[in-house]
C-alpha cells in the first residue's frame, strides 16, 4: 500500500501523482474526493483526474465520486462556478473513460437554511449556536457516503487540506490516527482520509494550478481572479464538526451570520457583481433580526426557560415578506415551494400560531399569484374548535400539538416528540398564568 509524504521532505508534484498512482492500484478500496471548489480541493481533483488519465484504459476500474456541497445558500457566482465545473468534469470522465463520477449534494428542504430559519425560527447562526454546518454541509455528505458504503464496504476520502492554512489544522492533522499515510474518519470508521497536498504551500498550490491546466478544461486563471475578489479563504468540504467554522473568511453561504463581515461578498460586488448588493443588505437584515434587543425574538426560549428564544413570528412573516421582495430584486430563486409549504407548516405549531394560511398570503401578495395548495382544510379546522371546546383546551394548543405530531409523523420519527409536546403544554401554561395574573390586577 502506498505510504504518503513525511513531513521532513517536502513533495515535488510528481511525488504526490507517483504516490497516488501507487494508492490506485495497489488498494482496491473505493475513492471519494471532497471539492468546495475553492483552490485547495480544485488542486486536489485535479491530481486525481491527471492519476487517472495517466495510467493504461484497462486499469481505471477503480469507482470515484466528486463529492461538493451546495447548501441553497451559496454565493451566486461560486455556485455558477461550481456546477459549470462538475459539469466538465462528468463529460471528460466519460470521453476518457476515467470512472468518475462528480455529485452536487444539498440538503433536504425539511433542512434547509429558510426552513429552520423561518419555519422553524433558529436564529441566524453566530460561533455558539452554529446550527447550519451539520444540517447543511455535514449531513448531506454523510448521507450520501453511508450509502455508498452499504455498497462499498470501505472508502478512501481524498481531502484537500493543508498543514499550512492555520496551526490549529496543523495539530489536528498531526494528532489523528494514521496508517499507511491514511488516517481513519472519526465518525465514519470505514472511511480512510487521505490528505495528498498536506504539506504544500499556499504558494506551491497556486504555482500548480497556474501552471497547468485542469484536465477537464476550464482556467484557473478565473479562480484566482475569485480568491483576488474575494479576499479571503476558502470554505473547504465539510465533513465532522470538529473543523473549524466554515463560516470564516471564505466562500460560504451570502447569509453567513458567523463571520464578522463577508468579505468574499464584498469583494465581488466591489468587482462588479451588482447582485451581491442587495444580498448583503438581506445579510444585514438578518444581523438586525439575531439580535435580541430589537425585539424580534420570543423572550423565551425552546425550552422555556428566559432567555432569548426563537424568531417570533411576526419576525419570521416580515422576514418572508423581505425575501420574496429579494428574490424579484435579483431574479434569484432564492425559496422554493417545496420550502414554502414546510415553513407553513412548521408555522402552525410555532409559538402564536398561525391559522395555516400565512405563507399562502404573504407569498400571493408578493408574486402575485396564490400558492398552488394551502393545505388547509376549513372543515378540519371547525372539527378542532368543536374539540378544543368539548374538551375545555385552547384551540390553539390543540392545533399546535396536533401540527406538530404531523411533523414527526411525515418525517418518520418519534424521537423528541414528547419533548416538543411538553413545551406547548408548557407555554400554554405560561400563557393561562400571565392571563389569569392580568385578570388580578385588573379586579
Ligand atoms: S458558511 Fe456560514 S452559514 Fe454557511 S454553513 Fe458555514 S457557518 Fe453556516
Amino acid at each position: 500500500m502506498s505510504t504518503l509524504f513525511a513531513p521532513e521532505s517536502p513533495p515535488l508534484y510528481a511525488d504526490i501523482l507517483d504516490s497516488l498512482r501507487e494508492l490506485y492500484l495497489d488498494d482496491p478500496r473505493p475513492w471519494l474526493v471532497g471539492f468546495s471548489g475553492g483552490k485547495d480541493s480544485t488542486m486536489l481533483a485535479a491530481l486525481i483526474f491527471s492519476t487517472v488519465a495517466s495510467l493504461p484504459p484497462e486499469q481505471r476500474t477503480k469507482p470515484i465520486a466528486v463529492l461538493c456541497t451546495d447548501t441553497r445558500v451559496e454565493i451566486p457566482a461560486i455556485v455558477e462556478m461550481v456546477e459549470g465545473t462538475l459539469d466538465r468534469m462528468r463529460r471528460v470522465s466519460l470521453a476518457r473513460g476515467l470512472n468518475i463520477e462528480a455529485h452536487l449534494l444539498r440538503p433536504t428542504a425539511e433542512q434547509s437554511f429558510w426552513v429552520n430559519l423561518l419555519g422553524r425560527g433558529y436564529p441566524p447562526p453566530n460561533r455558539l449556536f452554529r446550527w447550519c454546518t451539520q444540517r447543511m454541509k455535514i449531513d448531506p455528505v454523510t448521507a450520501f457516503v453511508t450509502q455508498r458504503l452499504g455498497r462499498w464496504g470501505e472508502a478512501i476520502l481524498h481531502l484537500g487540506a493543508r498543514r499550512a492554512e492555520s496551526s490549529t489544522r496543523a495539530q489536528k492533522m498531526a494528532g489523528r490516527e494514521a496508517r499507511n499515510g491514511l488516517r481513519r474518519h472519526e465518525d465514519l470508521p470505514n472511511v480512510w482520509i487521505s490528505n495528498p497536498i498536506e504539506f504544500l504551500s499556499t504558494e506551491e498550490v497556486w504555482a500548480y494550478l497556474l501552471q497547468h491546466p485542469n484536465l477537464w478544461g476550464g482556467d484557473n486563471r478565473v479562480l484566482y481572479k475569485l480568491y483576488a475578489h474575494a479576499s479571503g479563504g476558502e470554505c473547504p468540504i465539510q465533513i465532522d464538526t470538529k473543523n473549524a467554522s466554515c463560516g470564516n473568511s471564505r466562500f460560504g453561504c451570502w447569509t453567513c451570520t458567523v463571520v464578522e463581515r463577508d468579505r468574499a461578498s464584498e469583494g465581488l460586488l466591489a468587482a462588479g457583481d451588482e447582485r451581491m448588493e442587495a444580498l448583503l443588505g438581506f445579510r444585514e437584515t438578518l444581523l438586525h433580526y439575531r439580535d435580541p434587543n430589537n425585539g424580534k425574538r420570543d423572550p423565551v426560549t425552546k425550552k422555556n426557560q428566559d432567555g432569548p428564544g426563537p424568531l417570533t413570528i411576526t419576525a419570521r412573516r416580515e422576514l418572508l415578506t423581505q425575501l420574496l421582495q429579494l428574490e424579484k430584486e435579483t431574479g434569484l430563486p432564492l425559496l422554493s415551494e417545496e420550502e414554502l409549504f414546510l415553513i407553513q407548516r412548521l408555522w402552525k405549531s410555532a409559538r402564536d400560531p398561525d391559522d395555516g394560511y400565512g405563507v399562502a398570503r404573504i407569498v400571493s401578495e408578493q408574486r402575485g399569484i396564490p400558492m398552488s395548495d394551502p393545505q388547509q382544510d376549513d372543515q378540519l379546522r371547525d372539527l378542532e374548535d368543536r374539540i378544543a371546546a368539548e374538551t375545555g383546551i385552547c384551540a390553539d394548543t390543540l392545533r399546535r400539538m396536533l401540527a406538530k405530531v404531523n411533523e414527526y409523523s411525515e418525517s418518520h420519527r418519534a424521537m423528541g416528540l414528547p419533548d416538543e409536546l411538553l413545551h406547548i403544554l408548557q407555554d400554554d401554561l405560561r400563557q393561562h398564568r400571565s392571563e389569569s395574573n392580568a385578570l388580578v390586577l385588573v379586579r
